[in-house]
């Protein structure tokens, strides 16, 4: 029988695998249970690294009495029967995040918030790899944190964290946290409890031992609580920024606390809670000593990942824009509030308990037309029945494009932005978005008949376990 301590990994998707990697590396015994199937590429790994499996089943007797240690795949919620057994017994039980930064001694930008995640983390991770950090990139993006520390460890990470994620942190602390917003999401997850959800944010800044730079929105009134409630940072050097400073439209960009500013003209993406974001990482990269002409450099040729935003095509005389990633409230008011022209408004899927009110004001001032993209719109059609003469309900990506072409006037954007998640008609956001983007190249095709057409559609992005959370 081996000394070696065991390490079971519930979950075979790029931070299980990942875990698993690196446990190995490590030296110890290692056991992979997913009760699902796996993929055929992590399989591959498995096999090749001659790492111990299971697919289609989770042997709970097994698992119960070998387990040192658990890391779970953020997927796996804490109530699920197997994780409660394991807590009752007293092993521990944590995610890939947090085994990976034990054995890593780089430093560690981490990112979370409700909305936001992916764009600041890009941001920030462009910045210092344009000023040449040895820099990389994880949590629900790319490669897990485990495999690159296992394979190529870096001196820098920087990492989206969602609160699944920190739901089983107990010593990750990275050394410059932002904590972007908190809007109810997820509340599934938390017993739809907002405080509960609030406490998991504040994961993040909960190592009173660290020193550690804790970046956030001091306007938002959940952070505000959070700090109240859960946080005693004692060490932590605060820095706050406030997105109700940026209501206040100016054409110079600046960054709180620091010298650095821009035209806004120059940069590279649109709205106030991406001036927001932009703030954020520019303040790391000023905390990291990067100098203003590269940071400068970094965020004029920054591209942001599809599906947020997205500027599609002009058609007819009419903006399309993308924001599938747009899966509640807060999304939508940001996005509806960039618009600097009159909006067919496409908007439905899954709602997740939405309470619409927010939007009530800039739907009164911009929205032409809302057209509801769903099978079941009844909520979405209550909230506006009052408040707007043009509801009209489609079920398809191609309906919505041709009622939002007929209601549109020329110089109007077409937002699809459902605040929604979307699994009543697609697979997840990307198929949703990257469907809306073929139909209106297949149209502007049929349109340019004979002439050549060079158009190609972004169709990146590879998420991570757990990031298909809309
Ligand atoms: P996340 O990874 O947290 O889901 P993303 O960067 O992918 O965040 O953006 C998701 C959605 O939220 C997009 O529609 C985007 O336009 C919007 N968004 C981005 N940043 C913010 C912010 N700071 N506040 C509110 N909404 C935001």
């Amino acid at each position: 029988m081996s000394n070696r301590k065991n390490i079971i990994v519930l979950g075979a998707g790029e931070s299980g695998v990942g875990a698993a990697m690196l446990a190995q590396k490590e030296g110890f015994q290692v056991f992979v249970s997913d009760l699902g199937t796996i993929g055929d590429a992590y399989k591959a790994i498995l096999e090749e690294k001659q790492i111990a499996y299971e697919e289609g089943q989770h042997s709970v007797e097994r698992i119960l009495e070998t387990a040192d240690i658990v890391i779970k795949s953020p997927g796996i919620p804490d109530h699920v029967a197997l994780i409660q057994q394991l807590k009752e017994k007293g092993i521990s039980v944590i995610d890939e995040l947090e085994f990976a930064s034990r054995y890593t001694n780089a430093t560690i930008v981490g990112i979370t918030g409700s909305n936001g995640k992916t764009t600041t983390t890009r941001l920030v991770h462009h910045i210092l790899d344009v000023a040449g950090f040895d820099v990389g990139i994880a949590g629900n993006i790319g490669f897990s944190l485990a495999k690159q520390v296992a394979e190529k460890d870096c001196a820098y990470y920087v990492v989206e964290i969602s609160s699944f994620q920190l739901d089983n942190m107990t010593t990750f602390s990275p050394a410059i946290a932002i904590l972007l917003n908190i809007t109810p999401d997820h509340l599934d997850r938390y017993e739809y409890q907002l405080e509960k959800y609030i406490a998991s944010k504040f994961r993040i800044v909960q190592n009173k031992e660290a020193e550690q730079v804790f970046i956030y929105n001091s306007d938002d009134v959940n952070i505000q609580y959070g700090l109240e409630h859960y946080y005693n940072g004692n060490k932590t050097a605060i820095c706050e920024i406030s997105m109700r400073a940026l209501e206040q439209e100016s054409d110079i960009f600046r960054v709180p606390e620091t010298d650095f500013e821009l035209p806004t003209a120059a940069l590279p993406l649109k709205g106030r809670h991406n001036c927001f974001n932009m703030q954020c990482a520019v303040l790391v990269a000023k905390k990291l000593g990067i100098e203003n002409a590269l940071i400068e450099k970094a965020l004029v040729s920054f591209v942001n990942e599809p599906h947020r935003l997205e500027s599609v095509i002009t058609m007819n005389e009419l903006e399309f824009i993308n924001d599938s990633k747009a899966t509640n409230v807060d999304a939508v008011f940001y996005a509806l509030e960039a618009m600097t022209k009159p909006v067919v408004w496409i908007v439905g899927g899954v709602d997740k308990g939405n309470d619409y009110v927010s939007l009530f004001d800039l739907v009164t001032k911009k929205v032409r037309a809302i057209v509801c993209l769903g099978t079941d719109n009844s909520r979405i059609q209550k909230a506006f029945e009052d408040k707007h003469e043009i509801i009209v309900e489609v079920r398809s990506i191609e309906e919505a494009i041709k009622v939002a072409t007929l209601y549109g006037e020329p110089g109007d954007a077409v937002l699809l932005s459902p605040a929604c998640a979307s699994f009543d008609l697609f697979k997840n956001y990307i198929d949703r978005g990257n469907k809306f983007k073929a139909v209106l190249m297949q149209q502007h095709k049929m349109m340019t008949e004979g002439i050549q057409v060079s158009l190609t559609i972004n169709l990146t992005h590879n998420p991570v376990d757990g990031k298909l959370d809309d």
